[in-house]
């Protein structure tokens, strides 16, 4: 450790290699953090924060069409684009200013610099500087995956486009199923543009409980996104300002934006990995214990580019675990289950453990107790929509190993309904707890019937 530089040189400032920072400093480590674009990472400078910023600002059509219902006239609304991105970036600026502080507080040295490994010990900056390393933590996070090459793939933006669109797109094909390709298409049909979702599987959020999805599809189309399943684009064209996106269907559809939500890969390529001894997994991430220690026994990695859970929390959970272990003298493990997780689509969802298919794979007995219904802000508005709530419970220990909900607010009621279920509440103790009414988080604790088919639900 004396001939080092320091005892710990990070790699990437998002969220793991931060809280790594902050904590390993905080423990006494002398630290240093490599970033390459900007302090803050992909959750503050170009996913989560920005997206439900823009989520947000989707959100107030709807809410000037329900106000009618309730008596408000309002005289004219208007959306401008430069405006909320304006807004948001200064916001941005304003969080890369606050984590950088912090770790300039915490005494963490910052590089603005690519860094890769020269060796197991040895960490290179762009300007070809080595230093010298007790510890490394690799946490360089992923980037967008366009998938297979098609041709005018370069037509297509992906995610970190989106948020610096010069203008509103009027027209957008949006192509992916996973959690951002739902939340963009939700962001553009708020905001007024008309959006086609391409997804080549059966159906949208392929992991996530099959009421979740099939509710979340109907409410979608229902608010005019146009959802083509099964199907690919199979090539762009461009055609002046105008791009055609040739589907494996056979059909063409016109846009003046076309996205590609496909995925995201481990930030790997290019680091000096492979050479250093570090394993790469079957998941494409770099492979870790349950300490996060890769291969090589100095070097850890913490974050997106370990390909876990794809979290922000689970980043910094990690993070802060790894500094904990090495630095803190109090080794962790980070516990990988009941990660609640929210999809900020239109509607929202909010979940966290079993999908009623895991849970009927692993489990003896699964019971499902679900609820669906007009939520009561629909009544006087006269808005379409349903509200579903899911309880997933082991019929063995009467455990709620699941909850899943889809509407307004599910993300708030899925965080809270994670420490019941992180506790082990049983479905003896959601009943026994009195209900907050009138809520649409109270049918969590008033469900009483065990419930067959997601069909016999929606008729009923
Ligand atoms: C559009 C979008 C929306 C999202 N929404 C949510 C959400 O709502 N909730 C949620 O929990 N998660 C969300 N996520 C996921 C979340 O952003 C990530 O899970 C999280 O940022 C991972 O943190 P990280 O530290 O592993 O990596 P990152 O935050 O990606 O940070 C890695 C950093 O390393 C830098 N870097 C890479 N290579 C090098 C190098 N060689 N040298 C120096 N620096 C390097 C990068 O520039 C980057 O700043 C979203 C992601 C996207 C793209």
């Amino acid at each position: 450790m004396s001939d080092s530089d320091v005892d710990l040189f990070v790699i990437g400032g998002g969220s793991g290699g931060v809280r790594a920072a902050r904590v390993a400093a905080q423990h006494g480590a002398r630290v240093m953090l490599a970033e390459e674009y900007r302090v803050g990472g992909t959750c503050v400078i170009r996913g989560c924060v920005p997206k439900k910023l823009l989520v947000y600002a989707s959100r107030f059509r709807a809410e000037f069409e329900d106000a009618a219902g309730y008596g408000w006239t309002l005289s004219h609304s208007s959306f401008d684009w430069p405006t909320l991105i304006a807004n948001k970036d200064r916001e941005i600026a304003r969080l890369e200013a606050a984590y950088t502080a912090t770790l300039q507080k915490a005494g963490v040295a910052i590089v603005k610099s690519r860094a890769v490994l020269a060796d197991p010990h040895t960490v290179q900056l762009a300007d070809g500087k080595k230093v010298r390393a007790a510890h490394i933590l690799i946490a360089t996070g992923g980037a967008p995956s366009y998938g297979d090459p098609i041709p005018g793939r370069e037509h297509a933006i992906s995610s970190n486009e989106a948020f610096h669109l010069p203008a509103l797109p009027q027209h957008v094909v949006v192509q992916g199923g996973g959690y951002i390709a739902v939340e963009f298409a939700g962001i553009f049909a708020g905001l007024g543009a008309q959006v086609t979702l391409v997804y080549r599987g059966e159906n949208i959020l392929r992991g996530f409980d099959d009421d979740v999805r099939q509710h979340l599809r109907m409410d979608m189309e229902k608010h005019g996104v146009r959802v083509l399943t099964g199907c690919k684009v199979a090539a762009i064209e461009q055609a002046g300002s105008h791009f055609s996106a040739h589907l494996s269907s056979g059909n063409r559809l016109s846009a003046d934006r076309v996205m590609f939500a496909t995925g995201r890969r481990p930030n790997i390529a290019d680091m000096g990995l492979e050479a250093a001894g570090v394993t790469i997994g079957k998941n494409g991430g770099v492979a870790v214990d349950e300490y996060s220690r890769s291969s090589v026994p100095n070097v850890y990695a913490v974050g997106d580019v370990t390909n876990r859970v794809n979290l922000t929390p689970v980043a910094i959970r990690e993070g802060a675990a790894f500094a904990d272990t090495v630095f803190g003298g109090k080794p962790t493990a980070v516990d990988h289950t009941n990660v609640p997780t929210a999809v900020f689509s239109d509607p929202e969802i909010g979940v966290v453990g079993l999908t009623e298919a895991q849970a009927r794979a692993r489990l003896a007995q699964t019971d499902i107790y679900k609820a669906m219904f007009k939520p009561l802000k629909a009544t006087l508005s006269g808005r379409d929509t349903t509200v579903l709530l899911k309880l997933v419970v082991d019929g063995s220990s009467d455990r709620v190993v699941g909850c899943h909900i889809v509407g307004e607010g599910a993300a708030e009621m899925a965080q809270l309904a994670a420490i019941a279920v992180q506790m082990g509440a049983t479905k003896a103790d959601f009943d026994a707890t009195m209900a907050l009414h009138p809520t649409t988080a109270e049918e969590l604790v008033t469900m009483r019937q065990k419930s067959a088919s997601y069909a016999r639900a929606a008729a009923e």
